[in-house]
């Protein structure tokens, strides 16, 4: 059954110090008035133009294995690849902060005004990534109220374009999730319109499942091992 959430801004409201770490600027860094006052406009744009909305459809290990192998372009060996027979449930999801966030980003890069821009991007971005771990932990919740009742389960997302999962995969994942509803279109480039979306598949399986050994080709590029940050808080649970 696909179900839509919609979400408010305020529970997706990025924290100041992820917007300045999607920025560049250290966690102790002393900040300038100029920097801390686009912060400020960053936040106030972002809560008047954010209309956080989510789609999720539970999906069956067998329908997942042909959205997984989508174009055929994905590394042959992957975290999601190996994990997702392991699963108990699955779930495709997309969400989105809507289009006018986008187009307010757009508009301010169009009218030269870059430090605001690039303020306003970064802190959508974080909300994005915050609206996509709100979905997460909702889909968790409702499990855990149900019949999943599995002892140290963990529940994890993982997007196409990422460790691994060729971008190529959105396709798929949209034949079979259907996000237009809640207003994301695909490029021809894979990206998704209204930029400031994520989807990808929520995992929930034993919470071991996810504590795949970071020894695939690509991880010796890879400079932010984020899934080791995700299964530190995992595992904090
Ligand atoms: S180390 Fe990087 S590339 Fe490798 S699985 Fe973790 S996040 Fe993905």
């Amino acid at each position: 059954m696909t179900e839509v959430l919609e979400l408010s801004p305020d529970e997706v409201r990025p924290e100041r110090h992820d917007v300045f770490e999607n920025q560049g600027i250290p966690l102790d860094a002393a900040v300038s008035p100029q920097i801390a006052r686009l912060y400020s406009q960053a936040e106030i744009i972002l809560a008047d133009t954010a209309a956080p909305v989510g789609v999720l459809c539970e999906i069956s290990r067998s329908d997942f294995a042909i959205v997984y192998r989508g174009e055929g372009r994905n590394e042959p060996n992957t975290p999601v690849g190996d994990i997702f027979e392991l699963a108990d449930r699955l779930a495709l999801f997309t969400v989105t902060l809507g289009a006018e966030t986008s187009a307010e980003i757009a508009r301010r890069f169009d009218a030269n005004d870059f430090a605001l821009a690039c303020m306003l991007d970064s802190a959508a971005s974080v909300a994005a990534d915050k609206t996509a771990d709100l979905l997460e932990r909702r889909y968790a919740d409702s499990l855990r109220r149900g019949e999943w009742q599995r002892e140290n389960g963990g529940v994890l997302r993982y997007s196409p374009g990422y460790c691994g999962w060729h971008i190529s995969g959105q396709r798929k994942l949209f034949e079979f999730l259907r996000p237009e509803q809640i207003g994301v279109t695909l490029r021809d480039s894979f990206l998704m319109e209204p930029l400031k979306s994520v989807s990808g598949v929520i995992v929930a399986g034993p919470r071991e499942i996810h504590n795949f050994p970071i020894t695939y080709g690509f991880c010796k590029q890879c400079e932010t091992r984020s899934c080791r940050q995700r299964l530190r808080a995992l595992f904090a649970d």
